[in-house]
C-alpha cells in the first residue's frame, strides 16, 4: 500500500526526522490560509501516488500567500499520469545547495534491510542506477542488531558527506528511516530529494513509504490512511472480498486455492503454451461468496477468453467450491469456457453439483492446462 507525501511526511516528523513544515490542502483558499501561516515562500505539491510529480508541473513554488492560491487553484483537479489531484501539500520553501538521495528497502537478495543512498538526488533513483550506478552506495542492516551508527556513518562518507557534524545528521536521519521500515512494516521508505542547506544541515524535502499489506492488520491507524484512486479496479474489489488477486496480461483466466497452487497452474498453463490472465489465490476453507466474487472479478476482464478453475480440497469443500460456480454462473453476463479440476475433500459432490453447469470437466492439472489452452485458442 502507498502512502500520500503528507502522510508519510507526518509519519517522518512523528520520527523526528527533518521535514519541512506546512499543512495539506482541498482548495485554493485553504492553501493560501497555510501559506499564511508559513509566512514566506511557500512549494506547493500535488498529492497523487506517483513520481515524477515534478517535472509533470505538479511542484510548483509561490511567492506570496495570494500567489500561493493561485498556484494551488492551477494545480488542484489537474490530471498527473491518470490521477487527478484532490489533494495539495502547501510546505514552506527550502533553499538548499544540493539533493541527495536516501532510502530503506528490503534486499531480497541478501534478506536484509538495506539502506541505499547516493549523491545524486532529486532524480529517480532507477535513472541513477542506469546512467551512474557506481554513484549509488549501499549498506545492509543486522538482522539481529539492525542499522548500526559506524554503518550509517560510513553510507555519509561513502556518498560524500565528511564534514563530521553533517554525517552525524546523516546517521541519524537514516537509522530514523531503518526504524520507520520496521516499525511499520514498510516496503519502502525513501527521502529524495534529501537536501543540504547552505548552513550544511539536512533537510527532507519528499518522502515515499510504502507499506507491506500483508503487516497492514498490525496497524489499523495506518491502514485507514488508504487512497484507492490509483489502484486498479479489479484489485480493489479482490482486497475488498478478501481474495489476493494480481492482474496479468494474458488471456487464461486462473482461479485456485492456496497461492503455492496457483503459481503452479500458471506454471503448467505456461508449460503447454497458454499465458495466464491473473494470479488469483481465493485461500483455505473459502465459501461459495467468495468464489463467486472471484470469478466475476476473472471475467470483469475483457482479455480472458477461458477459465481454468483448480481446487485441491483440504479445508476448501469442494461442493461449497461447486456451489459458488454455480452461484456465480448465475450472477455473471460474460459467458467464456470454464475448465475444472476439482479433487480432494467432497470433490465427488462437487462435480455432481457442477454436472449441469456446461463446464468442461480435467482429472489432473496436465490434463486441465492443456484444455485451456484449446480452447483459448479456439476462442
Ligand atoms: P517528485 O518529482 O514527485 O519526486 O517531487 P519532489 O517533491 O521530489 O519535487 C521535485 C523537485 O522540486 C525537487 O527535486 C526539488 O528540486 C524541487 N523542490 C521540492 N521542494 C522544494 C523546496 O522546498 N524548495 C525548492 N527550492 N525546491 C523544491
Ligand atoms: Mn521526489
Amino acid at each position: 500500500m502507498k502512502l500520500h507525501e503528507y502522510q508519510a511526511r507526518d509519519i517522518l516528523e512523528r520520527y523526528g526526522l527533518p521535514v519541512t513544515g506546512g499543512g495539506v490542502a482541498s482548495t485554493p483558499e485553504e492553501a493560501r490560509r497555510i501559506a499564511e501561516q508559513i509566512g514566506g515562500r511557500v512549494v506547493i505539491k500535488a498529492q497523487v501516488q506517483v513520481g515524477g510529480r515534478g517535472k509533470a508541473g505538479g511542484v510548483k513554488l509561490a511567492d506570496t500567500p495570494a500567489q500561493a492560491e493561485e498556484v494551488a487553484r492551477q494545480i488542484l483537479g489537474m490530471d498527473i499520469k491518470g490521477l487527478t489531484v484532490e489533494k495539495v501539500l502547501v510546505a514552506e520553501a527550502i533553499d538548499y545547495e544540493k539533493e541527495l538521495y536516501l532510502s530503506a528497502i528490503l534486499d531480497r537478495g541478501s534478506k536484509r534491510i538495506v539502506l541505499i543512498a547516493s549523491a545524486e538526488g532529486g532524480v529517480e533513483i532507477e535513472e541513477v542506477a542506469k546512467t551512474n550506478p557506481q554513484a549509488i552506495k549501499k549498506i545492509a542492516a543486522d538482522p539481529m542488531l539492525g542499522l548500526l551508527d559506524f554503518q550509517a556513518r560510513e553510507l555519509a562518507f561513502a556518498i560524500g558527506l565528511n564534514d563530521a557534524k553533517q554525517a552525524r545528521q546523516f546517521a541519524a536521519i537514516a537509522s530514523g528511516i531503518y526504524r520507520i521500515f520496521v516499525e511499520n512494516d514498510a516496503s519502502l521508505v525513501e527521502i529524495n530529494p534529501l537536501v543540504i542547506r547552505k548552513d550544511g544541515s539536512l533537510q527532507a524535502l519528499d518522502s515515499k513509504i510504502l507499506l507491506d499489506d500483508s503487516g497492514l492488520f498490525r496497524h489499523p491507524d495506518l491502514a485507514a490512511l488508504r487512497d484507492t484512486a490509483g489502484e486498479p479496479e479489479a484489485e480493489l474489489r479482490a482486497r475488498e472480498a478478501d481474495l489476493t488477486f494480481i492482474k496479468l496480461d494474458g488471456d487464461i483466466g486462473c482461479m485456485v486455492n492456496g497461492a503455492g497452487l496457483a503459481m503452479a497452474t500458471m506454471d503448467v498453463i505456461k508449460l503447454f503454451g497458454g499465458e495466464p490472465a491473473n494470479f488469483l489465490d481465493i485461500g483455505g476453507g473459502a465459501n461459495a461468496q467468495k468464489v463467486a466474487a472471484a470469478l466475476n472479478i476473472i471475467l470483469s476482464d475483457p482479455n480472458v477468453k477461458a477459465v481454468l478453475i483448480n481446487i485441491f480440497g483440504g479445508i476448501t469443500r469442494g461442493d461449497e467450491v461447486a456451489r459458488g460456480i454455480v452461484a456465480a454462473l448465475e450472477q455473471v453476463e460474460r459467458r467464456v469456457p470454464m475448465v475444472v479440476r476439482l479433487v480432494g475433500t467432497n470433490a465427488e459432490e462437487g462435480a455432481r453439483i457442477l454436472a449441469d453447469a456446461q463446464l468442461i470437466p480435467a482429472a489432473s492439472l496436465a490434463e486441465a492446462a492443456q484444455k485451456v489452452v484449446e480452447v483459448a485458442r479456439a476462442a
